[in-house]
């Protein structure tokens, strides 16, 4: 279906309300095939769009909004002789509708990503993270159709490219593959990930250490902690995690002895955005609707009627000011999208 002149507010979790002049919705791979062959005449540029929950649009948006709405969650593959199993979900599920199914089958593997929000297309494009695990680990396989020409290409996980929310549908073939389908592979005799404590604490309140009481602890954790995007419009953590040298992190440290560290690859080491962001006096602040949550440093936040561009423009305050204390630079995890 292709509709004209959208309003946007409910497609992004700020809830900002700008436009886009075509946006066309997708519900069976036939369908996308027609529209990237050349049988259905659209305008570029392209934008692909789950629930936008991780875009900051700064302006209406002058070219073609593509939506997926492809359904269907399916166990394709037993592997019994290793306890796993092959599952597969539509780019158009919400991804936690798939997480919840996941955990009531007894299948493994996804429970630490529960109530992140967006669907399921937007994953391996993402490779979202929570709670010490990526969905790369998971990740089999990606059915793609390319914006070229409308054929089909599957991407298997080493051809994904993932890095931290990273992968090659971010890089260099952003907007040239649509996601239709992704694959995942889950274990039968689930082995929990616990080793965040606040995570293991949360689940030994709840009761035994178990698929659903993970899955239940992270829920209660971000609920507590994440402002819900249906009340007060925002995209979630708005910074990536810096990952510096690790003799810049000891340099860090010996002048901030609080501040968080963690191992990253060979030679380097992460840091706490949110410490960053917080030290810098930051949290709860406002300009005009456009905040930093009193709770979360790390998450900027639309209070009514900011508009993208004020959003934008505090998180650039933002990041100078990490950059005169630390000499830090913050890179943005939310994609911006439209003028500035
Ligand atoms: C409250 C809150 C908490 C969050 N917590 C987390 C968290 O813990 N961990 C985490 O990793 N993220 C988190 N996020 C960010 C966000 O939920 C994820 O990035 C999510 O995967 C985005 O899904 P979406 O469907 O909204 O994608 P969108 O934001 O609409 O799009 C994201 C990117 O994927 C592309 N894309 C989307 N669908 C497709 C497709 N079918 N084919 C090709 N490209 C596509 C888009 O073009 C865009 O580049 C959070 C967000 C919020 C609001």
């Amino acid at each position: 279906m292709i509709y004209k002149n959208i309003q946007l507010k409910k497609y992004n979790t700020f809830g900002l309300e700008y436009t886009a002049e075509c946006m066309i919705k997708i519900k069976t791979e036939k369908e996308a095939t027609a529209l990237f062959n050349g049988t259905v005449a659209w305008k570029k540029p392209l934008l692909i769009l789950g629930c936008g929950s991780n875009i900051l649009f700064t302006s209406d948006f002058q070219g073609t909004i593509l939506y997926p709405e492809l359904k269907g969650i399916k166990i394709e593959e037993q592997e019994p002789d290793k306890g796993n199993v092959i599952v597969s979900a539509g780019a158009g599920v919400n991804w936690d509708d798939f997480v919840a199914w996941s955990v009531n089958k007894g299948f493994g593997g996804l429970e630490n990503l529960s109530l992140i929000p967006g669907k399921v297309g937007a994953t391996p494009v993402q490779n979202i993270g929570a709670y010490g695990v990526e969905v790369k680990d998971q990740i089999v396989k990606v059915k793609t159709i390319s914006a070229n020409d409308g054929s089909i290409r599957i991407f298997n996980n080493s051809e994904c490219e993932f890095g931290y929310r990273n992968s090659i549908f971010k890089k260099r073939e952003k907007d040239k593959y649509l996601v239709t389908r992704v694959y995942y592979r889950l274990t039968v005799k689930p082995s929990l990930n616990l080793g965040y404590e606040s995570l293991k604490e949360e689940v030994s309140k709840i009761g035994k250490e178990t698929l659903k009481n993970v899955r239940q602890g992270v829920i209660n954790i971000r609920r507590s902690k994440l402002p819900d995007p249906e009340i007060t419009g925002n995209a979630g953590s708005f910074f990536k995690n810096p990952v510096v040298t690790s003799s810049v992190a000891v340099n860090l440290k010996g002048g901030y002895p609080d501040m968080p560290v963690y191992k990253d690859q060979e030679g380097y080491m992460k840091l706490a955005s949110g410490w960053l962001i917080d030290q810098c006096g930051w949290k709860g602040k406002r300009r005009g609707d456009a905040g930093i949550h009193e709770k979360q440093a790390l998450v900027l936040v639309n209070y009514g009627k900011a508009t993208g561009k004020e959003i934008y423009n505090l998180s650039e305050e933002i990041k100078k000011s990490v950059h005169e204390k630390f000499g830090v630079d913050l890179e943005r995890e939310v994609e911006v999208v439209g003028v500035i």
